[in-house]
């Protein structure tokens, strides 16, 4: 992969899948974008209007094609399939977009895809399983945005509380991108200074109350009322492709709380869940696996067991 021409193809010209175009396009991380979808005008309408804008901005390359276009692509990112409503958990979406995104890989394998898949259409965690089963690939190609998205809600709202920078703010929700996510509190930091240690140091609450919990609650919630607002999640998911992206297509060895499939992970025979993954030009150098303390541990488990009923469901 040459780091200075780089191609990725976004396979759904929906909400996320567009707002990724756009966001790459304001970043210049890629040299090269093709956007495909079912709905070729709508991948080509996207494009007019994200490249009618090239004379204001970068220049790069953007088109809509069918699947050829991700032959010479390093990676393949797929949005494409159906959104929550409101009220629907991304489990719930399941049956729809199992067979989507089934096709889409052999699809792209066919057309001579030998890249890496990021996979964010819903339920990430168990998809990020389908695509790694039907692609052959090794897990460390098949990535799943996973919780980058949560870990970055979490960091704003501690951020927001805290009145610092967020990206002082060093942490991860972990587990499946889902109702049974959970911020891991043992690993957050702010300035180097472990979360427990830090209320004492900046001494501007009189009481934390129910912090965590409620942190914990609203980054679970936050989905379902912007949905419920707005119909859909564009803008963070997002940016949160991109940093995935810039990872990948310039080496940058960033720590982040992707997606991958586990086999045998402490019995559990076969899952997909989030935890830090050093992420690089290859795809996934290495998922950091230590063990958690207990109650966070505990979590985890219960998380990764989820998601392993839910791939069982899908027939994998
Ligand atoms: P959307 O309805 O706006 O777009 C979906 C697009 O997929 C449409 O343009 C549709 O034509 C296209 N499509 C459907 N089937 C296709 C197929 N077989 N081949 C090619 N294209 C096809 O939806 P959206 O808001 O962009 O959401 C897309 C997915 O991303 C959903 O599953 C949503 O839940 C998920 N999502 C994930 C995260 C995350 O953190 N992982 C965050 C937000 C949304």
């Amino acid at each position: 992969m040459d780091a200075r021409a780089n191609k990725v193809a976004i396979v759904g010209a929906g909400s996320v899948g567009a707002t990724l175009a756009y966001n790459l396009s304001l970043k210049g991380a890629v040299t090269e974008i093709t956007l495909i979808d079912s709905n070729r005008e709508k991948a080509e309408a996207e494009i007019l209007d994200i490249s009618q804008g090239a004379s204001l901005g970068r220049s790069f390359k953007i088109e809509a094609t069918d699947y050829s276009g991700c032959r010479d692509s390093d990676i393949a990112i797929i949005t494409a399939g159906a959104r929550q409503k409101p009220g629907e958990s991304r489990v719930d979406l399941l049956e729809r977009n199992v067979g989507i995104v089934k096709s889409i890989v052999h699809a792209a394998l066919d057309a001579g895809f030998a890249g890496i898949f990021l996979i964010i259409t819903n339920p990430v965690d168990v998809l990020t399983w389908v695509a790694y089963k039907e692609s052959g690939f090794p897990s460390g190609r098949v990535i799943g945005s996973g919780t980058t998205l949560d870990s970055a809600r979490l960091r704003e709202y501690v951020a927001r509380h805290c009145r610092i920078n967020p990206q002082n703010i060093h942490g991860y929700v972990l587990g499946e991108h889902g109702d049974t996510s959970f911020p891991a509190w043992s690993l957050l930091t702010i300035g180097g200074i472990h979360f427990d240690d830090f209320c004492p140091v900046c001494g501007a609450c009189e009481e934390m109350g129910d912090f965590k919990k409620n942190a914990a609650e609203e980054i679970r919630r936050t989905a379902y009322k912007i949905i419920e607002a707005k119909g859909s999640t564009c803008y963070a998911i997002a940016q949160a492709g991109s940093l995935i992206v810039e990872s990948i297509v310039r080496d940058e060895r960033r720590i982040l709380p992707v997606s991958t499939a586990r086999t045998d992970f402490h019995g559990i025979p076969h899952t997909a869940f989030s935890f830090p993954t050093i992420v690089s030009k290859g795809g996934v150098v290495q998922v950091l696996d230590y063990t958690l303390p207990e109650d966070e541990q505990r979590m985890l488990m219960t998380s990764a067991r989820f998601v392993g009923e839910n791939i069982g469901k899908a027939g994998y």
